[in-house]
Parts: C-alpha cells; structure tokens; sequence
C-alpha cells in the first residue's frame, strides 16, 4: 500500500515544462489530435496548451507529470514545425 502510493506520487510529480512556441505555430491541429487533453485549436488559427500559464513572449509553458510525459512527446514529434519542446525541470534538458 505504501509503495503504491510512493509511486502514485512519483508519476503524480510534475517534473518536465511542455512549451509551445506559439507564435511559430502553423495551426495544423495535430497536437490536438494527438493530446486532446492538453491541446485545443483556438479561433485565431493557432493551437493552445490547455490551462497554461500565457509568457510575455506569446510562448505557453504548462508543467506536467511523468505519466503525461509519452502522451505530449508524441504530441511533439508529430508537429511539423517542431514547436513543441519538453524541459526536464531539474536538470533544464530540453529533451525535445
Ligand atoms: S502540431 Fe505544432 S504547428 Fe500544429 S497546431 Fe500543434 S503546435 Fe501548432
């Protein structure tokens, strides 16, 4: 039971930043396709990161857990322009 929790908490602990460079965005909707849990097209033509924080730069940056890590680096490699970036929070590796 405990175990099970240690490693409900470990999957549960947001260890990497999703980053969208928005302003390079070409709104072709495969992140929304691909996570439409954490993607959404907005009425501008360009794609959102759902319930992000909103940078100064227009970038969005949204700080997610291990267990959502796969899913947005699927997300990621099917954007054609790659705009989509994951940071490893504690060593700051951008991993994509
Ligand atoms: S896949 Fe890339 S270019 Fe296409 S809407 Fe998403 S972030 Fe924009």
């Amino acid at each position: 039971m405990e175990q099970a929790q240690e490693i409900q908490e470990g999957n549960s602990e947001k260890k990497y930043t999703l980053q969208h460079n928005r302003p390079d965005c070409i709104g072709c909707a495969a992140c929304e396709a691909v996570a439409p849990d954490f993607w959404e097209m907005h009425e501008d033509g360009k794609s959102d990161i759902k319930n992000c924080k909103k940078l100064d730069n227009e970038w969005e940056e949204l700080d997610i857990s291990k267990k959502d890590f796969e899913l947005n680096k699927e997300a990621a490699e099917t954007c054609p322009v790659n705009v989509i970036h994951l940071i490893d929070k504690k060593t700051g590796e951008k991993i994509i």
